[in-house]
């Protein structure tokens, strides 16, 4: 299997400034043909993203879907919407289920919405800095799958833990504590590519892919910039 490298922008970055970044990240890899990139942008760049993508070496994913086909549900993206344009989706980022109140249940009907529409989506799972102070991360982590995972044909997915209090903080789990995480997830779901994410930079990815079980990583911050996402994708085959 080639690395997977998935970039999520999170709330970050106008259509000028996705396109900017596109046009430079572009011919930073072009002659990568080894790694699966990805990069999520706000969904307000997915067209121009997807106009500057095509025929290139790099996939598009949305951060978010809602589970319905169309309707009333202002402000959401429908499965149909993004598959017009994107491969793949992010589908309960912790900062979903922490500011938006995303729970297992819903976010058991978008995983399986995405695959009704052939999306893949990158389901989200970690625990928080309390979860783990209490020595409960396996238990949420667990939870997280058992309930998300409900009906869901588990061969179709990626999923990305990130212990929520790696996420933007600069404290990246040792490569010894995501490689434990990352072998009890492959114990309860099987053999699906798991990424590792929560301060994944050029530094730290040599170390983090090294590990048997860690498949790839999901990047917020250190996405935002062309040359260091350029870096992970590079360290990560390197
Ligand atoms: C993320 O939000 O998915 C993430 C991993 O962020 P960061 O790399 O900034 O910790």
């Amino acid at each position: 299997m080639i690395p997977i490298i998935a970039a999520n922008w999170k709330m970050n970055k106008t259509v000028k400034e996705a396109v900017s970044f596109i046009k430079e990240f572009k011919g930073l890899v072009k002659d990568i043909t080894n790694v699966n990139m990805i990069i999520c942008p706000p969904s307000t760049s997915l067209y121009s993203m997807y106009n500057e993508l095509k025929d290139s070496n790099i996939n598009l994913g949305a951060q978010n879907i809602y589970f319905e086909k169309e309707g009333a549900f202002t402000g959401e993206i429908s499965p149909l919407m993004a598959k017009e344009l994107c491969k793949y989706v992010i589908i309960g980022h912790s900062e979903r289920r922490g500011i938006f109140n995303e729970d297992n249940p819903l976010i058991n009907k978008k995983l399986n919405a995405a695959l009704e529409n052939n999306l893949t989506p990158i389901f989200c799972i970690g625990e928080s800095p309390e979860e783990k102070e209490a020595g409960k991360s396996k238990d949420v982590v667990k939870k997280q799958i058992k309930e998300g995972l409900k009906d869901v044909n588990a061969k179709k997915i990626i999923i990305a833990y990130e212990p929520i209090w790696a996420i933007g903080t600069g404290k990246t789990a040792t490569p010894d504590i995501a490689q434990d995480m990352h072998s009890f997830i492959k114990e309860t779901v099987g053999n699906v590519p798991i990424l590792y994410g929560g301060s994944v930079k050029p530094e730290n990815i040599k170390e983090l892919i090294k590990e048997k079980d860690i498949d790839g990583a999901l990047v917020g911050g250190a996405s935002l910039d062309a040359k260091s996402f350029s870096e992970i994708v590079t360290g990560s085959i390197s």
